[in-house]
């Protein structure tokens, strides 16, 4: 066999186990019809191994995990489990030590999966949201509970060019939170945006941003990006996040690649989840320099755990992007495909569950690894 890959695989908890089973069954189906080679390093990692073992990431796996290719992930999560433990513990961790600095999240509206705003006839919801997953608000710059001048911000807040923009005359509890932007980051996840939206066929790429209110930090970002994007011959436009929002849910059809610093990402990405159909089939995927991580949005829904009734598309379009980021373009057509054909042809009564069908997941798995 010419080509192979090695793949880790945390299933996770609740329905991880079970989703994350369909979508390795599909990239194996694809993986024989295409003619490339896998092999897969299980871990157990999640809320149910901390509960029974109290290991949460070994450091000694970070190391393993470096002869991996990909991280295909299923859900982590308890109630049982105080929340932001496995959080931090896992996902943050291999974020931060493979430097993940893309986090994508597709947007597709498929065939027969209800939407919350149809679709007019004759229009597709087909876009992509490029999220900067290192920098903005989510840096851990800030201070809180003093008083303005314990924070070292003296009597006043100053604009860059020394103009006075807030004055704290009474003492009062106060707090704030830096936002980041660094060159680097900033010319690296544009350059990657585009990449992707030149892969896609597209002749631009748009910007979410908020400079009228932000103007230094988001200054700055339209001033890199816009350099990085028109160097690649891409047309480079911005748009302001909550027009953003407006237009999204009014013309879904008329936006492509969306650029986002990285908290606009987070809210952006979650209204096109809902917008395009819905935990069951919104896909995710971080990814940086060396490993990436691939795992559907939805956590791991204890409510329909170990009952086969979770929908596995989410999960299985998170493997193509999986796919996708390893070189194997046409696989991972092939799979989005699949599933487009398996929704397209079904019976009712063979969707989801989710979908108002009664496909269990297994069922669902098999049929769309059918149309492989
Ligand atoms: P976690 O704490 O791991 O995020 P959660 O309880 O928040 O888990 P989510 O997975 O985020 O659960 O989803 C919320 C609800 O959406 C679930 O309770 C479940 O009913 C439904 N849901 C989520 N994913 C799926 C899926 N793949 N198929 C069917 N229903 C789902
Ligand atoms: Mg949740």
């Amino acid at each position: 066999m010419s080509r192979s890959y090695r793949i880790a695989q945390m299933a996770g908890d609740g329905i991880g186990p079970e989703v994350v089973a369909e979508a390795r069954k599909v990239v194996e189906a694809v993986a024989s019809a295409k003619g490339f080679g896998l092999s897969w390093v299980d871990y157990p990692f999640g809320a149910e191994h901390y509960l029974k073992t109290g290991e949460i990431l070994p450091e000694s796996v970070l190391d393993e995990l470096q002869s991996c290719q990909a991280l295909l992930l299923g859900a982590i999560g308890d109630p049982r489990v105080k929340a932001g433990i496995l959080e931090r513990g896992i996902l943050l961790k291999l974020r931060f030590f493979f430097d993940m600095f893309v986090n994508l999240r597709p947007a597709k509206a498929f065939p027969r999966v209800p939407l919350p705003v149809p679709l007019p006839e004759g229009r597709e919801m087909d876009l992509l949201v490029v999220r900067e997953n290192t920098e903005d608000f989510y840096v851990g710059l800030g201070g809180d509970g003093g008083s303005p001048v314990d924070l070292g911000l003296e009597r006043g807040l100053y604009t860059m060019e020394g103009e006075m923009r807030v004055r704290f005359s009474t003492p009062q509890r106060s707090a704030f939170q830096v936002g980041l932007a660094t060159e680097g980051a900033v010319r690296r996840i544009t350059a990657d945006a585009c990449e992707r939206a030149l892969g896609r066929g597209e002749k631009r790429l748009t910007l979410a941003t908020k400079a009228n209110a932000m103007p230094q930090l988001y200054g700055f970002w339209e001033e890199m990006a816009r350099d990085e994007t028109e160097k690649r011959g891409l047309t480079f436009e911005t748009i302001n996040v909550d027009a953003l929002c407006y237009h999204l849910v009014r013309t879904p059809w008329k936006w492509n690649v969306v650029l986002c610093p990285n908290m606009f990402g987070d809210i952006v990405s979650d209204l096109l989840a809902a917008l395009s159909g819905g935990l069951g089939v919104a896909a995710g995927a971080n990814i940086g320099a060396g490993l990436g991580m691939f795992e559907p949005v939805h956590g791991s829904a204890p409510d329909i755990a170990r009952q086969n009734r979770a929908n596995p598309l989410a999960a299985i379009l998170s493997a193509a992007l999986m796919l996708d980021c390893l070189g194997e373009k046409e696989a991972a057509r092939s799979v989005e495909a699949a599933v487009g054909a398996f929704l397209a042809g079904a019976r009712p009564d063979e969707l989801p569950e989710e979908m108002g069908g009664r496909g269990t997941t297994s069922a669902v798995g098999d049929a769309v690894a059918s149309h492989l």
